[in-house]
């Protein structure tokens, strides 16, 4: 079949194209061995998209990889895997060679282990199809050309004769994408293929996986640790845990009729874009367990609601799940429960109270500002040679940047990589004279250089949580030291110290007992606790949080997010969050402040923006962060942004999200040249009194969430 010719999808869709069967995988180690997969079972039939969800440890990649036939030779694989009907588990690396890339093609989440850098991306593609399909040279090449067009890279003509590295990272997946759907595969399995974009390129990969599909008519396997993702995209969805499915149905009955606990409480535990944030998340307690030392029962049961006796007896079953569409399967024992009792996450979990604060009565204007930037600007030296360095020109890493934080606020700052957000915070956190632009922080402004004493004083009250706690605690110091540094930084005495450290461990959900111990002993979201205590030693007035969830599970972000809106409502204390996830800004921001290529492009309340957005970039990024709801997320309308942001080191001249943006596009001749002359700057556009901003020359209201 060509890309061209029509699916029959009747015919496709009936038949059973790989099947899984009792797979079990086993790690052999040291200390014993770990059953990382335990008796999975799937079904994926042509023309679908199976979406398998689980966080880390759930078993979901070695699963894939197990199809793939990639695991390490050490592995114990049992059970079956077949591909239309033929037996894969046993093949030899050759027989499994000749599948992978041809039957079954596979996608990754980092496009540039795919390419060889030292082949043009043409090259590598035209490579697949000779060694599959044969043909001649030209035909290839053809043929890679196509299929460049067909995922949606410019100009393939030119582009096909690029090097990897010259593609951006959303290029590079789509090439990616464009090389596994060369020999019209019968399976694509696309692990984590979206992980590591921003937002809009995320919407770009998906959209194009879509077209991939329905162009080829092959079924889809698509793993994510993101049931947002999952949500709109699959057909059916598959849960995993603790190595094995625990629920199984299409898409639309899982999320409206979840059967197992841990699916409630992962729907419970994910922030929404759509919904406005008062309540606190689901925290599923505990963590997964682990695989080396399963107890006898259901592996959910140290961390389920709902767990009696019985539960820790046998494993449950996948089972026909009660009151629900035929083929909605879970693994729970107290299914029916959810049934009579409700699906609603905070019916089945205790949620803690949701925090107030006395200053929520305060007006913003009447609250004292924390931090007041204006017109920001900082850019880098561009230079050239390898012995003498020349100047050639400059990076414009922020350029017209603006924040305002008061106190007891959490302000979100959102923009995708490039957008100079953590330049802007480093230029912050420097205490030094900005390049252009003010900074006010707590009252002091960075205009010369700061005595000894002031700088002692901002130190302690502005700290820091960054993004991986294992990079930024040092594994060599114990607990109480780590939390203890900032108070001996800034002179407080050893008695208050040893006195100060356990308070702040309870403080966030650890215990005291544990500040023997090393970062390597805690799990993620410890570690993370162990940053936010380290925060807090100095009684700050504000945190920078430097995307801190980030990397954890979405069970373990509900309870670090609940805890940091509980910190803030309990000690007053002002956020400068930055994530690129938009729904956890919604979740946890008072206000937005949304940037584009190193300028503030939007700001205002975060319901306001969020429910009323102005720019045309904002309302971009918000159409592609997906809803963790099927029917509402098929519902959107998706604004799927052409290309990727222009380079830093062009200084533009009018709006800089001209490039990209829909609303120009859409334009009579007259007022574009308007878009490409005059700077927008941030004017009010939005409702009466809505405090709500955008650089915008034609900023018009639009409701995407
Ligand atoms: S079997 Fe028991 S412990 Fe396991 S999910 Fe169901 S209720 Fe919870
Ligand atoms: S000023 Fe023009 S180019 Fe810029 S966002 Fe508005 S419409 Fe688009």
């Amino acid at each position: 079949m060509t890309l061209t010719e029509p699916v029959d999808r009747t015919r496709a869709s009936s038949a059973p194209v790989l099947e899984v069967h009792d797979l079990t995988v086993t790690f052999p180690t040291p200390d014993g061995d770990v059953r990382a997969v335990r008796g999975v079972d799937l079904t994926l039939r042509r023309g679908e998209v199976l979406g398998i969800v689980g966080e880390s440890g759930s078993g979901k990649s070695v699963t894939s990889l197990a199809v793939l036939g990639l695991l390490p030779a050490t592995a114990k694989v049992t059970g079956s895997i077949t591909l239309d009907g033929e037996e894969l588990i046993g093949r030899g690396d050759k027989a499994m060679s000749a599948i992978r890339g041809k039957r079954i093609a596979m996608v990754f989440q980092d496009p540039l282990s795919a390419f060889t850098p030292v082949y043009t991306v043409g090259q590598q593609i035209a490579e697949t199809v000779l060694i599959h399909r044969g043909g001649t040279k030209k035909q290839a090449r053809e043929r890679a050309i196509e299929l460049l067009g067909l995922v949606g890279i410019p100009e393939p003509e030119r582009r096909v004769d690029s090097f990897p590295h010259e593609f951006s990272g959303g290029m590079r997946q789509r090439a990616m994408i464009a090389m596994a759907i060369a020999n019209d595969p019968d399976v694509i399995l696309a692990d984590e293929p979206t992980t590591a974009l921003d937002v809009t390129i995320q919407a770009q990969v998906i959209s194009v996986l879509r077209t991939a599909q329905r162009e080829t008519g092959a079924a889809l396997l698509f793993v994510s640790h993101d049931l947002g993702v999952i949500a709109g995209f699959a057909d059916r969805i598959a849960v995993m845990y603790a190595g094995r499915v625990v629920e199984t149905a299409t898409a639309d009955d899982l999320f409206a009729h979840p059967r197992m606990p841990y699916t409630v409480g992962l729907i419970g535990a994910l922030p929404r874009l759509d919904q406005r944030s008062d309540q606190p998340l689901v925290p599923i307690p505990g963590t997964p367990p682990s695989l080396l030392s399963l107890a006898p029962g259901c592996p959910f049961a140290a961390r389920c609601p709902l767990v009696t006796a019985e539960c820790r007896v046998d494993e449950p079953a996948l089972e026909q799940a009660p009151a629900v569409e035929a083929g909605h399967r879970a693994a729970c024992l107290h299914a029916d429960q959810l049934v009579g009792e409700g699906t609603d996450p905070e019916d089945v979990y205790d949620l803690p109270p949701a925090p107030t604060s006395e200053l929520a009565s305060v007006p913003r204007a009447s609250r004292d500002r924390v931090l007041h930037v204006d017109g920001l600007v900082k850019t880098f030296p561009l230079t050239k040679g390898s012995v003498f360095k020349r100047r050639v020109g400059s990076v414009w890493a922020v350029d017209g940047v603006d924040l305002d934080v008061r106190e007891g606020e959490t302000l979100g700052l959102v923009g995708e990589s490039g957008s100079g957000k953590s330049t802007t915070l480093h230029e912050i956190m420097d205490l030094r004279v900005p390049e252009a632009g003010t900074i006010e922080l707590l009252g002091t402004a960075l205009d010369r250089k700061l005595d000894g004493s002031t700088v002692k004083r901002l130190r302690g009250a502005v700290s820091m949580v960054f993004q991986d706690p294992m990079a930024s605690l040092d594994p060599r110091q114990p607990v109480s030291d780590i939390i203890a540094e900032p108070l001996l930084a800034i002179g407080r005495p050893r008695d208050e110290v040893s006195r100060r450290v356990p308070e702040l461990m309870r403080l966030v959900g650890l215990e005291p007992a544990a500040a023997t111990r090393y970062p390597h002993e805690f799990s993620g979201g410890q570690r993370q606790r162990i940053s936010i205590a380290r925060a807090l030693a100095a009684d700050p007035k504000l945190i920078v949080l430097d995307e801190p969830v980030s990397a954890l599970d979405v069970s373990i972000q509900a309870g670090v997010l609940n805890l940091l809106a509980e910190l803030k409502a309990t000690l007053d204390l002002s956020y400068l969050f930055v994530s690129h996830d938009l729904s956890v800004i919604r979740h946890v921001a008072d206000r937005v402040t949304v940037m584009y290529l190193g300028r503030t492009v939007e700001t205002g309340p975060v319901d306001e923006v969020f429910e009323h957005p102005l720019h045309p970039y904002t309302q971009a990024l918000l159409s592609a962060v997906p809803v963790p709801d099927p029917v509402k997320e098929r519902a959107r309308e998706h604004i799927v942004l052409p290309g990727d942001p222009p380079t830093p080191t062009v200084k533009q001249t009018g709006c800089r999200f001209r490039s990209r943006c829909p609303l120009y596009a859409m334009l009579p001749e007259a007022q574009r040249s308007r878009c490409e002359d005059e700077v927008p700057t941030m004017l009010p556009h939005g409702r009466d009194g809505a405090d709500h901003t955008a650089a915008c020359h034609f900023a018009r209201e639009k409701q995407l969430v």
